[in-house]
Protein backbone atom coordinates (compact mmCIF):
# COMPACT_ATOMS: atom_id res chain seq x y z
CA UNK A 1 0.00 0.00 0.00
CA UNK A 2 1.57 3.13 1.03
CA UNK A 3 5.54 3.71 1.03
CA UNK A 4 5.31 4.92 4.53
CA UNK A 5 3.61 2.04 5.81
CA UNK A 6 6.43 -0.42 4.23
CA UNK A 7 9.35 1.50 5.63
CA UNK A 8 7.35 1.04 8.99
CA UNK A 9 9.04 -2.76 8.76
CA UNK A 10 12.11 -3.21 10.96
CA UNK A 11 13.15 -6.03 8.57
CA UNK A 12 12.06 -4.55 5.47
CA UNK A 13 14.37 -2.02 5.22
CA UNK A 14 17.80 -2.62 3.32
CA UNK A 15 20.36 -0.23 2.61
CA UNK A 16 22.69 -2.65 0.26
CA UNK A 17 23.37 -3.18 -3.48
CA UNK A 18 22.78 -7.05 -3.74
CA UNK A 19 24.94 -7.13 -6.86
CA UNK A 20 23.61 -9.99 -8.30
CA UNK A 21 26.45 -9.86 -11.39
CA UNK A 22 29.45 -10.55 -8.81
CA UNK A 23 28.00 -13.81 -7.28
CA UNK A 24 28.59 -16.03 -10.86
CA UNK A 25 32.18 -15.12 -11.01
CA UNK A 26 34.40 -16.90 -8.36
CA UNK A 27 37.72 -14.55 -9.61
CA UNK A 28 35.41 -11.07 -8.93
CA UNK A 29 34.31 -12.54 -5.75
CA UNK A 30 37.83 -13.67 -4.57
CA UNK A 31 39.07 -9.99 -5.31
CA UNK A 32 35.94 -8.30 -3.57
CA UNK A 33 36.55 -10.39 -0.47
CA UNK A 34 40.42 -9.27 -0.52
CA UNK A 35 40.06 -5.99 -0.92
CA UNK A 36 40.59 -3.88 2.23
CA UNK A 37 37.39 -2.31 2.32
CA UNK A 38 35.61 -6.09 3.00
CA UNK A 39 33.41 -6.80 6.19
CA UNK A 40 31.89 -9.47 7.18
CA UNK A 41 29.10 -10.47 9.52
CA UNK A 42 29.46 -13.30 11.46
CA UNK A 43 26.57 -15.41 13.01
CA UNK A 44 25.93 -18.15 15.29
CA UNK A 45 23.01 -20.31 15.55
CA UNK A 46 21.25 -17.23 14.20
CA UNK A 47 22.75 -14.59 16.83
CA UNK A 48 24.80 -12.12 14.99
CA UNK A 49 28.12 -10.42 16.95
CA UNK A 50 27.49 -7.36 18.41
CA UNK A 51 30.35 -4.77 17.58
CA UNK A 52 32.68 -4.86 20.97
CA UNK A 53 31.12 -3.33 23.64
CA UNK A 54 27.73 -3.76 23.40
CA UNK A 55 25.42 -5.22 25.61
CA UNK A 56 22.03 -5.53 24.85
CA UNK A 57 20.36 -7.43 27.63
CA UNK A 58 17.37 -6.25 29.13
CA UNK A 59 15.08 -7.59 25.61
CA UNK A 60 12.72 -9.88 26.31
CA UNK A 61 11.64 -12.62 23.39
CA UNK A 62 9.68 -10.50 21.21
CA UNK A 63 11.42 -7.53 20.97
CA UNK A 64 10.04 -5.06 23.35
CA UNK A 65 12.55 -2.93 24.25
CA UNK A 66 14.62 -2.81 27.47
CA UNK A 67 13.94 -0.88 30.41
CA UNK A 68 17.67 0.86 29.71
CA UNK A 69 18.49 1.52 26.08
CA UNK A 70 21.08 0.63 24.19
CA UNK A 71 22.17 0.97 20.61
CA UNK A 72 22.63 -2.76 18.99
CA UNK A 73 25.24 -2.17 16.80
CA UNK A 74 26.63 -4.74 14.32
CA UNK A 75 30.18 -6.20 14.25
CA UNK A 76 31.60 -5.99 10.87
CA UNK A 77 34.95 -7.49 10.63
CA UNK A 78 37.79 -7.52 8.27
CA UNK A 79 38.04 -11.46 6.89
CA UNK A 80 41.59 -11.36 8.19
CA UNK A 81 40.19 -11.28 11.79
CA UNK A 82 38.13 -14.38 11.14
CA UNK A 83 39.84 -17.31 13.28
CA UNK A 84 41.79 -19.55 11.02
CA UNK A 85 39.80 -22.17 11.00
CA UNK A 86 36.87 -20.46 9.59
CA UNK A 87 38.67 -19.91 6.81
CA UNK A 88 40.13 -23.03 6.48
CA UNK A 89 36.41 -24.73 6.34
CA UNK A 90 35.14 -22.22 3.88
CA UNK A 91 38.29 -22.97 1.48
CA UNK A 92 37.83 -26.62 1.43
CA UNK A 93 33.88 -26.68 1.27
CA UNK A 94 32.83 -29.78 -1.02
CA UNK A 95 29.66 -31.03 -1.56
CA UNK A 96 26.81 -31.38 1.57
CA UNK A 97 28.85 -28.69 3.27
CA UNK A 98 26.26 -27.37 5.71
CA UNK A 99 25.66 -23.35 6.29
CA UNK A 100 29.29 -22.99 8.23
CA UNK A 101 31.35 -24.08 5.04
CA UNK A 102 29.86 -20.96 3.17
CA UNK A 103 31.21 -18.07 2.66
CA UNK A 104 27.77 -15.71 1.74
CA UNK A 105 27.99 -12.54 -0.34
CA UNK A 106 25.62 -10.16 0.47
CA UNK A 107 26.66 -7.28 -1.78
CA UNK A 108 27.72 -4.04 -1.63
CA UNK A 109 26.45 -1.54 1.32
CA UNK A 110 25.13 1.52 0.53
CA UNK A 111 26.06 3.35 3.54
CA UNK A 112 28.54 3.62 6.34
CA UNK A 113 27.09 1.30 9.33
CA UNK A 114 29.50 0.45 12.08
CA UNK A 115 32.85 -0.44 11.07
CA UNK A 116 31.45 -0.71 7.33
CA UNK A 117 32.41 1.96 4.96
CA UNK A 118 29.32 3.17 1.99
CA UNK A 119 29.86 0.45 -0.49
CA UNK A 120 32.24 -1.78 1.39
CA UNK A 121 31.89 -5.67 0.27
CA UNK A 122 29.84 -7.42 2.86
CA UNK A 123 30.07 -11.19 3.65
CA UNK A 124 28.59 -13.58 6.07
CA UNK A 125 29.49 -16.62 7.74
CA UNK A 126 28.17 -18.67 9.98
CA UNK A 127 30.30 -20.50 13.13
CA UNK A 128 30.22 -23.06 15.38
CA UNK A 129 29.93 -22.71 19.25
CA UNK A 130 33.36 -23.12 19.53
CA UNK A 131 34.51 -20.26 17.17
CA UNK A 132 31.48 -18.35 18.78
CA UNK A 133 33.62 -18.28 22.18
CA UNK A 134 36.56 -17.03 20.77
CA UNK A 135 35.08 -14.32 19.01
CA UNK A 136 32.06 -13.08 20.85
CA UNK A 137 32.18 -12.91 24.89
CA UNK A 138 28.41 -13.14 24.96
CA UNK A 139 27.65 -10.36 22.64
CA UNK A 140 25.42 -11.74 20.00
CA UNK A 141 22.66 -9.94 18.88
CA UNK A 142 18.73 -11.65 18.21
CA UNK A 143 17.48 -10.19 15.02
CA UNK A 144 13.43 -10.38 16.47
CA UNK A 145 14.91 -8.80 19.85
CA UNK A 146 17.26 -5.82 18.25
CA UNK A 147 15.82 -5.39 14.35
CA UNK A 148 14.19 -1.92 15.30
CA UNK A 149 17.23 -0.74 17.28
CA UNK A 150 19.55 -1.49 14.06
CA UNK A 151 20.11 0.56 11.38
CA UNK A 152 19.01 -0.13 7.48
CA UNK A 153 22.16 -1.66 6.86
CA UNK A 154 22.53 -3.84 9.72
CA UNK A 155 18.25 -4.62 9.64
CA UNK A 156 18.68 -5.66 5.82
CA UNK A 157 21.72 -7.76 5.79
CA UNK A 158 21.10 -9.60 9.37
CA UNK A 159 17.92 -10.46 7.51
CA UNK A 160 19.24 -11.76 4.36
CA UNK A 161 22.12 -13.55 5.86
CA UNK A 162 19.71 -15.18 8.33
CA UNK A 163 17.66 -16.31 5.78
CA UNK A 164 20.55 -17.66 3.85
CA UNK A 165 21.85 -19.80 6.33
CA UNK A 166 18.18 -20.87 7.26
CA UNK A 167 18.19 -22.22 3.60
CA UNK A 168 21.63 -23.58 3.50
CA UNK A 169 21.53 -25.30 6.89
CA UNK A 170 18.59 -27.48 5.93
CA UNK A 171 19.22 -28.20 2.41
CA UNK A 172 22.77 -29.67 2.03
CA UNK A 173 21.35 -32.59 -0.43
CA UNK A 174 19.10 -32.63 -3.46
CA UNK A 175 15.76 -33.29 -2.75
CA UNK A 176 15.52 -35.03 -6.43
CA UNK A 177 18.11 -37.99 -5.80
CA UNK A 178 19.56 -37.33 -2.61
CA UNK A 179 23.55 -36.19 -3.84
CA UNK A 180 24.94 -34.13 -1.72
CA UNK A 181 25.34 -30.45 -3.51
CA UNK A 182 28.06 -28.05 -3.91
CA UNK A 183 27.78 -24.06 -3.02
CA UNK A 184 28.07 -21.56 -6.09
CA UNK A 185 27.36 -18.18 -6.97
CA UNK A 186 28.67 -16.38 -3.62
CA UNK A 187 26.61 -18.68 -1.52
CA UNK A 188 23.36 -18.40 -3.95
CA UNK A 189 22.92 -21.77 -5.43
CA UNK A 190 23.35 -24.86 -4.66
CA UNK A 191 24.26 -27.33 -7.57
CA UNK A 192 23.45 -31.14 -7.40
CA UNK A 193 26.70 -32.71 -9.58
CA UNK A 194 24.75 -35.64 -10.30
CA UNK A 195 21.66 -33.79 -12.52
CA UNK A 196 24.07 -30.63 -13.26
CA UNK A 197 20.41 -28.83 -11.98
CA UNK A 198 20.57 -25.42 -9.68
CA UNK A 199 18.32 -25.09 -6.81
CA UNK A 200 17.64 -21.76 -5.26
CA UNK A 201 16.84 -20.45 -2.01
CA UNK A 202 13.30 -20.52 -0.86
CA UNK A 203 11.03 -18.58 1.02
CA UNK A 204 7.74 -19.24 2.42
CA UNK A 205 4.61 -16.72 1.76
CA UNK A 206 2.49 -16.47 5.43
CA UNK A 207 -0.77 -14.11 5.01
CA UNK A 208 -1.41 -12.24 8.23
CA UNK A 209 -4.22 -10.15 8.27
CA UNK A 210 -5.66 -6.88 10.14
CA UNK A 211 -9.77 -7.65 10.67
CA UNK A 212 -12.03 -5.00 11.32
CA UNK A 213 -15.53 -5.33 12.16
CA UNK A 214 -18.46 -2.93 11.45
CA UNK A 215 -17.78 -0.87 14.77
CA UNK A 216 -14.08 -0.60 13.78
CA UNK A 217 -12.80 -2.81 16.41
CA UNK A 218 -9.73 -5.16 15.60
CA UNK A 219 -9.84 -8.41 16.04
CA UNK A 220 -6.67 -10.14 17.84
CA UNK A 221 -6.10 -13.56 18.92
CA UNK A 222 -3.80 -15.75 21.51
CA UNK A 223 -2.08 -18.69 20.21
CA UNK A 224 -1.65 -21.54 21.84
CA UNK A 225 2.60 -21.03 21.74
CA UNK A 226 2.64 -17.43 23.77
CA UNK A 227 1.93 -16.51 27.36
CA UNK A 228 -2.26 -16.56 27.86
CA UNK A 229 -1.76 -12.77 27.55
CA UNK A 230 -0.28 -12.06 24.86
CA UNK A 231 -2.91 -11.11 21.74
CA UNK A 232 -1.74 -10.27 17.79
CA UNK A 233 -3.28 -10.73 14.19
CA UNK A 234 -4.20 -14.23 12.75
CA UNK A 235 -1.74 -15.14 10.33
CA UNK A 236 -1.00 -18.69 8.33
CA UNK A 237 0.73 -20.30 5.42
CA UNK A 238 -0.21 -20.20 2.01
CA UNK A 239 -1.23 -23.72 0.64
CA UNK A 240 0.44 -24.30 -2.95
CA UNK A 241 -1.78 -23.28 -5.77
CA UNK A 242 -3.69 -20.54 -3.86
CA UNK A 243 -3.80 -16.37 -3.94
CA UNK A 244 -2.48 -14.77 -0.86
CA UNK A 245 -6.15 -13.47 -0.74
CA UNK A 246 -7.86 -16.86 -1.21
CA UNK A 247 -5.06 -17.99 1.79
CA UNK A 248 -5.92 -15.08 3.81
CA UNK A 249 -10.22 -16.12 3.86
CA UNK A 250 -9.68 -19.36 4.28
CA UNK A 251 -6.79 -18.56 7.09
CA UNK A 252 -9.20 -16.33 8.79
CA UNK A 253 -12.29 -18.96 8.33
CA UNK A 254 -10.17 -21.95 9.77
CA UNK A 255 -8.85 -20.06 12.44
CA UNK A 256 -11.35 -17.99 13.80
CA UNK A 257 -14.81 -18.48 12.05
CA UNK A 258 -14.55 -15.10 11.09
CA UNK A 259 -15.87 -14.70 7.12
CA UNK A 260 -14.05 -11.53 5.70
CA UNK A 261 -14.15 -10.43 2.04
CA UNK A 262 -12.32 -8.76 -0.63
CA UNK A 263 -8.23 -8.62 2.30
CA UNK A 264 -6.50 -5.64 1.10
CA UNK A 265 -2.88 -5.59 0.98
CA UNK A 266 -0.51 -3.27 3.15
CA UNK A 267 2.60 -4.19 2.75
CA UNK A 268 5.24 -6.86 3.19
CA UNK A 269 8.26 -8.50 5.55
CA UNK A 270 10.68 -11.14 5.31
CA UNK A 271 10.53 -13.16 8.56
CA UNK A 272 13.70 -15.22 8.49
CA UNK A 273 12.57 -17.68 11.39
CA UNK A 274 12.75 -20.18 9.18
CA UNK A 275 11.90 -18.46 6.26
CA UNK A 276 9.03 -17.14 5.62
CA UNK A 277 7.83 -13.53 3.82
CA UNK A 278 4.53 -12.46 5.80
CA UNK A 279 2.52 -10.88 4.09
CA UNK A 280 0.10 -8.20 5.22
CA UNK A 281 -3.75 -7.23 4.48
CA UNK A 282 -6.56 -5.09 6.25
CA UNK A 283 -10.18 -6.78 5.58
CA UNK A 284 -13.50 -5.96 6.66
CA UNK A 285 -15.32 -8.44 8.02
CA UNK A 286 -18.42 -10.00 5.67
CA UNK A 287 -21.69 -8.99 5.80
CA UNK A 288 -22.22 -12.92 5.79
CA UNK A 289 -20.45 -13.32 8.91
CA UNK A 290 -22.21 -15.05 11.61
CA UNK A 291 -20.54 -12.67 14.47
CA UNK A 292 -19.97 -16.16 16.16
CA UNK A 293 -16.07 -16.45 17.31
CA UNK A 294 -14.75 -19.78 17.20
CA UNK A 295 -11.13 -19.96 17.86
CA UNK A 296 -9.55 -23.63 16.20
CA UNK A 297 -8.87 -24.64 19.67
CA UNK A 298 -5.64 -25.87 18.55
CA UNK A 299 -3.59 -22.62 17.35
CA UNK A 300 -5.48 -19.89 18.32
CA UNK A 301 -7.18 -20.35 21.81
CA UNK A 302 -9.22 -17.24 22.64
CA UNK A 303 -10.25 -14.40 20.27
CA UNK A 304 -11.65 -11.36 21.15
CA UNK A 305 -12.29 -8.04 19.20
CA UNK A 306 -10.35 -4.46 21.02
CA UNK A 307 -11.37 -1.17 20.75
CA UNK A 308 -8.98 1.58 20.27
CA UNK A 309 -9.57 2.81 23.92
CA UNK A 310 -9.03 -0.87 24.82
CA UNK A 311 -5.81 -0.93 23.11
CA UNK A 312 -4.27 1.97 24.74
CA UNK A 313 -5.82 1.44 28.20
CA UNK A 314 -2.63 0.56 30.09
CA UNK A 315 -4.40 -1.74 32.45
CA UNK A 316 -6.23 -4.00 29.82
CA UNK A 317 -3.69 -6.94 31.29
CA UNK A 318 -2.25 -7.93 27.46
CA UNK A 319 0.96 -7.82 25.32
CA UNK A 320 0.74 -7.03 22.21
CA UNK A 321 3.14 -7.72 19.12
CA UNK A 322 7.12 -6.98 19.94
CA UNK A 323 7.92 -3.78 17.24
CA UNK A 324 10.28 -5.86 14.76
CA UNK A 325 6.96 -7.60 13.63
CA UNK A 326 4.42 -6.72 10.64
CA UNK A 327 1.41 -7.46 12.82
CA UNK A 328 2.64 -4.51 15.27
CA UNK A 329 2.80 -1.95 12.26
CA UNK A 330 -0.68 -3.31 10.67
CA UNK A 331 -2.41 -2.92 14.51
CA UNK A 332 -0.93 0.76 14.42
CA UNK A 333 -2.43 1.38 11.03
CA UNK A 334 -6.13 0.72 12.46
CA UNK A 335 -5.00 2.01 15.57
CA UNK A 336 -3.81 5.18 13.91
CA UNK A 337 -0.46 5.62 15.72
CA UNK A 338 2.38 4.54 17.31
CA UNK A 339 0.77 2.00 20.44
CA UNK A 340 1.36 2.67 23.87
CA UNK A 341 4.62 0.58 24.76
CA UNK A 342 5.09 -0.95 28.03
CA UNK A 343 7.49 0.21 30.06
CA UNK A 344 9.45 -2.57 31.48
CA UNK A 345 11.26 -2.91 35.02
ZN1 LIG B 1 20.22 -34.45 -7.75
Amino acid sequence: MSRAFQSSLPLSRHRIDRDHSSRSDLAVLDALWGSPEARVLVLNRGRALASSGENPSGYDGFGSKPAVTTTPVLAFLAPSLLPDAVLERIAEAGAGGGAESVRLYLGRSLDASGDAAAGSPLFAVTVDDERAAELGSGNWLDLRMVAADLDDTGAGVFTEALAMFNWHGTHTHCPRCGAATLVESGGWVRRCPVQQIELFPRTDAAVIVGIVDRDERILLGSNALWENNRYSLLAGFVEPGESLEAAAVREIAEESGVVIDDPQYVGSQPWPFPASLMVGFIAQVSADDTADLRPDGDEILDLRWFTREQIADPDNGILLPGSSSIARAIIETWFGGPLPTVERA
